[in-house]
């Protein structure tokens, strides 16, 4: 019997029972009215409750305190097959739930859940009470995709980091750039090879735009190609830029970058190495090709000039000896002189340009640098320059020859002796042969002037002089270099401007059957 209740017209719903006494003085009937309104509310949602578990795609079990199954939704059923018999317990279908509580589900509403393998899937059950009905509703969820999507994760964690690690040991940094709010190509990413190269921590590094540690000759090639990526073009290929290191050192790199979207915003990866190393052995190759093709054309020009320098030589050699007024013979004599010296440079040109093999014998360096100083003897005692030698005794001897690497010391002793006349009018040079390894080494130490670190770099390149127009050609020691690269060593010179300069020649040992010892 429905009814209104009250202002807000709530619907009541009564039992009503009536009883019929027969009193004496009369009938009278009896009536008992329930409200039943809460019991109707609870067996409609018991209903409803039967009707969403059975049209539930996932499997839905009713149960009671003691874990009898009362009913099993269709999901279930497919799931479970014959073994959902009716009255079947919970735990014979759910293998592994017995340590679970219930009765305490039950009775004080605790939702329970418990995982359970199905064949070859994996279901997550999670068991509620109603306290109010005595009953427990178990639902389960598949979770195979789940649990394989996780899986999938953490071995594609797995996957990248290792990938990472490997980058870092094969010399390969990797970064990632994006453009936010803080600005254009921010590095959101950073690999540890990154911060070994550029010498900065990854909180130094991160939210920094790269931008801000490329050498600034390369920012606008280096933005544009970004900002082009970042559009969407691809840009192919590798390219060689420069970074400034925290120590302010500039250090060259390679880089190839992909364009991907990374939290559902645009982003380049851009692959780094370091290329220090393959740079250095690029000058070295650049320096010899260049020194090969100069040697070229200096032999060229050298034989052009030879042949007509012969005639002017020649000829004003007998000029002088015929019988010519004195002014003429004086200018005659200049003539004479400086295509003297003239020829001279020309046999530096043709030495420089030769590419002969040097014939090679087993030869002792003290030796011929003992026979270079008794050349330069008087020259040296005439300028005051003092000589202190610190020769190795037994030094294995290396197989040269012997005439050319007498060049070779000649040249560097003479440059020691001009460059420390000219800063204090005499000197101290000390050399120095020593066996290193398997080089011998022979050093010469001036007290000179040193040398700049501009020009150390250039030492070795031919006509590089600071000499006087007239007074160097700045061919001497790129033929140094070139005898002493052809017999396998190697010449260098370390200074610095105002202390002096120390050049090094290291030729490689020869072993006792007489070949040159292998590195
Ligand atoms: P040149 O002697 O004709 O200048 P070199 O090739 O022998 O040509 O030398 C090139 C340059 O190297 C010199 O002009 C000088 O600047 C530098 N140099 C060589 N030896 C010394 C030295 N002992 N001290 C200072 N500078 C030197």
């Amino acid at each position: 019997l429905p009814f209104l209740r009250g202002e807000k017209q709530e619907e009541l719903t009564f039992l009503l029972s009536t009883v019929l006494l027969t009193l004496s003085k009369g009938a009278m009937v009896l009536v008992c009215i329930e409200d039943i309104t809460e019991r109707k509310r609870m067996e409609q949602e018991v209903r409803l409750m039967a009707l969403f578990a059975e049209l539930n795609p996932a499997p839905v079990m009713r149960f009671d305190k003691d874990g009898k199954v009362l009913m099993a939704n269709k999901a279930a059923h497919e799931l479970f097959g014959a073994a959902l018999a009716t009255e079947v317990s919970l735990s014979s279908v759910l293998p592994g739930i017995g340590g679970l509580d219930l009765d305490a589900c039950i009775r004080k509403g605790v939702i329970l859940s418990h995982s359970v393998e199905i064949g070859d899937r994996l279901f997550h059950f999670v068991f509620r009470g109603v306290p109010d009905l005595g009953v427990g509703q178990v639902y389960g969820s598949d979770i195979t995709k789940r649990r394989q999507a996780q899986e999938e994760l953490r071995e594609s964690e797995e996957r990248y980091r290792s990938l990472m690690e490997l980058g870092g040991q094969i010399g390969e940094a990797i970064i990632m750039l994006q453009d936010t709010a803080q600005g254009a190509a921010i590095q959101t990413f950073v690999s540890d090879e990154w911060t070994r190269i550029t010498g900065y921590s990854r909180e130094e590094l991160l939210g920094r735009p790269f931008f801000s540690f490329v050498h600034h000759k390369h920012w606008v090639a280096t933005e544009d190609k970004h900002r082009r990526r970042m559009a969407g073009e691809s840009i192919p290929g590798l390219f060689e830029i420069s970074i400034v290191r925290k120590d302010n050192t500039e250090v060259p790199i390679e880089l190839t970058s992909a364009y991907t979207t990374y939290k559902g915003e645009r982003a380049s990866v851009v692959y780094i190495r370091d290329i220090t190393a393959r740079k250095w052995m690029e000058e070295q190759l650049v320096m010899a090709d260049r020194l090969a093709s100069i040697g070229e054309l200096a032999a060229g020009v050298a034989h052009e000039l030879n042949n007509p320098l012969t005639g002017i030589i020649g000829f004003s050699e007998l000029l002088l000896e015929k019988n010519v007024p004195d002014d003429i013979k004086e200018d005659l004599a200049i003539i004479h002189h400086e295509a003297l010296r003239t020829a001279e440079v020309i046999k530096n040109l043709l030495a420089f340009g030769r590419k002969r093999a040097p014939s090679k014998q087993p030869v002792n360096i003290t030796t011929v640098i003992a026979r270079v100083l008794g050349l330069r003897a008087y020259e040296q005692k005439l300028n005051n320059i003092r000589v202190d030698t610190r020769f190795a005794h037994d030094l294995p001897d290396a197989m040269t020859d012997s005439f050319q690497l007498q060049q070779v010391f000649l040249n560097i002793i003479i440059n020691a002796e001009y460059f420390m006349m000219e800063a204090h009018k005499e000197g101290t040079l000390v050399i120095t042969t020593e066996r290193v390894g398997d080089m011998v080494r022979a050093s010469f130490t001036d007290d000179g002037p040193g040398i700049s670190a501009d020009n150390l770099k250039h030492l070795f390149d031919p006509f590089f002089t600071t000499k006087a127009i007239g007074e160097g050609t700045g061919l001497g020691l790129s033929i140094c270099y070139g005898t002493v690269t052809e017999h396998g060593g190697r010449i260098y010179a370390e200074s610095e401007l105002g202390k002096g300069a120390t050049f090094v020649v290291e030729l490689p040992v020869i072993d006792a059957g007489g070949k040159e010892a292998v590195k």
